[in-house]
């Protein structure tokens, strides 16, 4: 295992810094028994993290949507404060913060942040775009947003799913997936927005639909607008992928990632990956 992994947790109302390899969690905490809790996964480029704001917005969201007391951003800001701690500034890093029901929904939640490098495969997947397949979620598109029981727009740490069906993909030959409605509509991969181009816009499904609002998304749209780029929420299916300009599954940590093979078929980008990453790095 790397050295270079970080470790701090919220006890007695300090960030607490402690090694990777020590326990940081009772075994009975919710967050590990029951999935119960919601996390951000933060980009950390030259020591320091760009976008922390905009996470922290969506963790407050998502805590609210569990009805988790979320402890607010001093609280966040010391516990990355103290994982980059020594954080050598040239090594790009992917911080985790999560916040879980801790032990009862009576006591204090859990919060802690884990920062560790950037995985070689995120990289190499940002540098060489991904192969995707499409897979059902078996959700009717329009059903979350009236379901808050299903915490459509959360980030919670029930991510079992989305794992299984990136191993899914794996066992066909691909990178990663495109989850579908059970009529077809596009919803987001497991781990990333998607966004295509085509007829000289920039689209995105609606977060009616359930799917997180990624703020690597909602970056590109605002740069792509002010440049001139038009943008448009768009319910799309798969055939609109395959006919689009290009294609890509957004998040923060691997960017823009191009997609370059769909449900087995070829496709190019028309020469806009450039463009797109161009706008997220300004
Ligand atoms: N959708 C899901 C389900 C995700 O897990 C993520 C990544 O965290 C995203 C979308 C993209 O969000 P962001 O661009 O904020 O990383």
């Amino acid at each position: 295992m790397s050295d270079l992994r970080r470790v701090a947790v919220w006890r007695d109302g300090a960030a607490v810094a402690a090694s990777a390899d020590e326990p940081v969690v009772s075994a009975f905490d919710l967050g590990l028994g029951r999935g119960d809790g919601v996390f951000e996964s933060v980009d950390v480029v030259d020591g320091g993290t760009p976008w922390l704001a905009a996470h922290l917005d969506r963790l407050a969201r998502s805590a609210a949507l569990l009805e988790l007391a979320d402890p607010g951003e001093r609280v966040w800001r010391a516990l990355l404060a103290a994982v980059l701690t020594d954080w050598p500034s040239g090594e790009e890093g992917v911080c985790r913060i999560y916040l879980t029901r801790g032990l009862s929904p009576d006591e204090t939640p859990t919060a802690l942040a884990l920062l560790s490098p950037v995985p070689a495969e995120t990289v190499r997947q940002r540098v060489e775009g991904i192969s995707v397949v499409s897979l059902g979620l078996g959700v009717p598109a329009d059903f979350r947003a009236g379901a808050p029981w299903l915490l459509g727009g959360a980030k919670t740490l029930s991510y079992a799913v989305n794992m299984a069906a990136q191993r899914h993909a794996h066992t066909l030959g691909a990178d990663d997936v495109v989850f579908t409605s059970l009529e077809g509509r596009l919803l987001e991969g497991p781990t990333s927005t998607v966004v295509w181009a085509s007829g000289g816009t920039l689209h995105t499904p609606p977060v009616e639909t359930g799917i997180l609002p990624g703020t690597t998304m909602a970056r590109l749209f605002d740069r792509a607008a002010s440049d001139g780029w038009p943008t448009a929420v768009t319910v799309g299916t798969v055939a609109d992928l395959h006919a689009a300009d290009a294609v890509w599954l957004l998040s923060g940590v691997r960017g823009a990632a191009t997609v370059h093979t769909l449900d087995g078929v070829a496709r190019g980008d028309d020469g806009l990956s450039a463009r797109v990453r161009d706008l997220l790095a300004r």
